[in-house]
């Protein structure tokens, strides 16, 4: 077992028992305040605690790093240093912060320049990201989708057993957990019989994803077996995939998804590390038919992740409107990059890829409201007495996750975002 996740471990900083970010998370983000500029950080139950000021105050020497490395406003120069150099810093972080360590606790003048109250700094986009891929990998959210749109005896595509389906997406419009959006317009195409309109997309939606963000890769034209392929994932965050139904319908074909999904995707704050998720890996489904040798893993790589969805409509309280979990994968993150790269398609430190919507097997746990409202058939009823079918203009979406098991929660913080009206 590593150090830093030891569930016996406590911090000398308070930790309440609910929260995402005991001794034995330490994941990493960005923040700013009014005086600061962006730097790389790490959480401990409510406080921030600045990478920077530990550097320069000289708590993070012998470590392969400099001070560049946290004086940034993106987690990728400190990831360019590879996984056993991010390891050692986060069992550095543990012991300077554990209750039975007094270097720095001992210390109030250099506290005082290093913790900093979570709820008084701005979070900031955690990865400069390269590509973006979006994975398709939940085989409830694909047989759903399937059942709506195509044929419930034939639900899933004749591939979807066979490959890790994905598409390339969009990096520059990902943005970090509070920044609003605006409702999309676009073509749809709403009528049969008649042409398409432009304007606001009308059928607005969120997908529960999670994602992953890569360390440097191998060069073009190498692979990344699914052996090795946990040595280059850096840690995972939450991500909202936001989704214009009626533009993707219209424009879907043959190409698949475009403008219905390149105007927003929401991450949360915190990249939880591998490291800290080990704990709460779990044996994935069988998968029949048997995949492809290269597709072939050993191990545990699938995750016991609860994840939830809420709305709170303008001036409301929130609704949980999803309950879903990261165990509904049914392609795992190993088998996702070792099909990416197996073309030899090289992957960069920085790139981030999506599972795909992630739906369990009851209504209650499906992650976008396409599925919840099964095509605005069967709207879903929020505390207010108001009714959705997709989203409406001014409606914030928050999505949470956390694992816990023996005592210890780790969780990811939330991504929360509100939805502004299109531009007149
Ligand atoms: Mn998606």
């Amino acid at each position: 077992m590593n150090k830093a996740n030891d569930p016996s471990l406590k911090s000398w900083i308070e930790v309440k028992k609910d929260s995402d970010f005991p001794i034995q998370n330490i994941p990493f983000g960005i923040f700013k305040t009014a005086n600061l500029s962006p730097r790389v950080s790490t959480r401990i139950g409510d406080q921030v605690i600045d990478l920077n000021a530990l550097f320069i105050l000289g708590y993070l020497d012998n470590l392969p790093f400099k001070q560049g490395d946290f004086d940034t406003d993106t987690l990728n120069r400190m990831m360019k240093k590879g996984k056993t150099a991010v390891s050692d810093l986060r069992n550095r972080l543990s012991k300077l912060f554990q209750s039975d360590q007094n270097d720095l606790s001992g210390n109030a003048h250099h506290v005082e320049q290093v913790l900093f109250d979570a709820h008084k700094v701005e979070m900031c986009m955690p990865v400069e990201v390269g590509d973006y891929t979006d994975f398709y990998s939940s085989r409830q959210h694909a047989t759903n989708v399937g059942t709506m749109f195509r044929d419930p005896d034939n639900a899933l595509l004749p591939n979807w057993l066979h490959i890790p389906v994905g598409y390339h997406g969009r990096s520059s419009s990902i943005i970090p957990t509070g920044q609003t959006i605006k409702r999309p317009k676009g073509q749809q195409k709403p009528n049969e019989d008649e042409g398409p309109v432009f304007g606001p997309c009308k059928l607005l939606d969120f997908e529960l994803e999670m994602a992953f963000v890569t360390f440097d890769g191998k060069p073009l034209g190498e692979s990344i077996s699914t052996k090795e392929a946990k040595d280059y994932i850096f840690g995972m965050c939450i991500m909202n995939d936001w989704s214009a139904r009626d533009i993707q319908k219209w424009e879907y074909v043959p190409l698949g998804p475009f403008l219905a999904k390149s105007f927003a995707s929401s991450v949360s704050p915190w990249i939880v590390t591998m490291e800290a998720l080990e704990p709460f890996s779990i044996e994935g489904p069988e998968q029949d038919p048997e995949v492809l040798p290269y597709l072939n893993y050993e191990g545990k790589h699938h995750y016991d992740i609860d994840l939830e969805v809420g709305i709170i409509p303008e001036n409301g309280e929130e609704t949980t409107v999803c309950n879903s979990n990261y165990r509904y994968m049914y392609w795992n993150m190993v088998q996702q990059l070792a099909h990416h790269s197996v073309n030899g398609c090289n992957i960069r430190c920085g790139d981030m890829m999506a599972s795909g919507t992630i739906s369990g097997p009851e209504r209650e746990s499906f992650g976008s409201m396409l599925e919840l409202s099964w095509k605005g058939t069967n709207p879903v009823k929020l505390k207010d007495g108001s009714e959705r079918k997709f989203l409406q203009d001014k409606d914030t979406v928050v999505m949470r996750g956390h694992c816990e098991k023996n005592g210890v929660r780790i969780g990811f913080g939330e991504v929360e975002t509100k939805i502004l009206p299109a531009d007149s």
